[in-house]
């Protein structure tokens, strides 16, 4: 007998084995069978969202260690010796090692604190993810929250996943972070005409209630570049803009990024008084 028939004949016998067994057992032990194999599919997708979980709460960790190691680097001295510089580089390079997976893992803004020393001496991260208002600065007012309310139009209570910015017609609608636009949707009722653009570590940004769109699909924009105007188009009751901040797939309050951007540049003029005017 060779390999392939002696490979034929275990064959056979597995699925008569097999066969045996399923058919000797009833309904009961069918069921049971099934419900073992739910029970672990369930501890093993459960133990992989705890692991990931710890995996996040450990590297908050370390970041939160990294972060108040680099503030006391930059209290020891003002005037950098060249101890201080290199103890600081070396905090820098491991915070950036570890700082792109980190953005990825945080499921919202309130794990951003934690890199706020970071952040003051590399600000330029800022512009890859929502950390601004998209519109100018006494163009608009809050006027809806994100979270519970009654619905203007259905007057039912739902959850309002973004936030509405009262704005005149017209007014220039900015991206709040660098990105690639996904979708430019137009649509009578909903969010109206719509924009939804891609940005890194799994953040996506949506414009609704559009006037005009100012870009295409597929278009790389940079942060704070024209991409449309405030409309009333969709389901709405006056001109403004309903806006949006997701993170991996998950729609959170865009509120906390709204002065990020600011906070931490005042702080940059703050920390470096030898480069503010050079
Ligand atoms: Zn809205």
């Amino acid at each position: 007998m060779n390999f392939f028939e002696s490979a034929n004949l275990l064959g056979k016998k597995l699925r008569i084995v097999g066969h045996c067994y399923i058919s000797g057992m009833g309904r009961k032990e069918l069921a049971h069978l099934l419900f073992l194999i739910l029970l672990c599919l369930f501890y093993v997708i459960g133990n992989g969202f705890g692991f990931s979980n710890s995996k996040l709460r450990e590297t908050t960790v370390a970041m939160e260690n990294y972060g108040e190691r680099l503030k006391d680097n930059f209290k020891t001295d003002r005037f950098d010796s060249t101890i201080v510089d290199k103890e600081r580089e070396h905090l820098l390079l491991a915070i950036e090692e570890r700082i792109a997976k980190y953005l990825y893992q945080i499921p919202d803004y309130s794990y951003i604190a934690t890199l706020e020393t970071y952040l003051t001496y590399r600000p330029e991260l800022l512009h890859q993810f929502p950390s601004c208002v998209p519109l100018e600065k006494g163009n608009y007012s809050l006027s809806s929250r994100y979270g519970m309310r009654t619905h203007p139009i259905s007057k039912k209570t739902k959850t309002h996943f973004g936030i509405d910015l009262a704005a005149p017609s017209g007014k220039p609608i900015y991206a709040s972070a660098a990105g690639t636009v996904s979708e430019v949707i137009y649509s009578e009722n909903g969010y109206g005409i719509h924009i939804i653009i891609r940005h890194r570590f799994g953040f996506k940004t949506l414009y609704g209630h559009l006037e005009k769109v100012l870009v295409a699909k597929g278009q790389t924009i940079d942060q704070h570049e024209l991409i449309a105007t405030v409309g009333s188009s969709g389901s709405s009751t006056g001109f403004h803009l309903h806006y949006e901040v997701w993170k991996n797939e998950v729609k959170i309050d865009p509120r906390p990024s709204f002065n990020l951007k600011k906070t931490i540049y005042a702080e940059v003029m703050d920390i470096k008084p030898n480069t503010h005017g050079k």
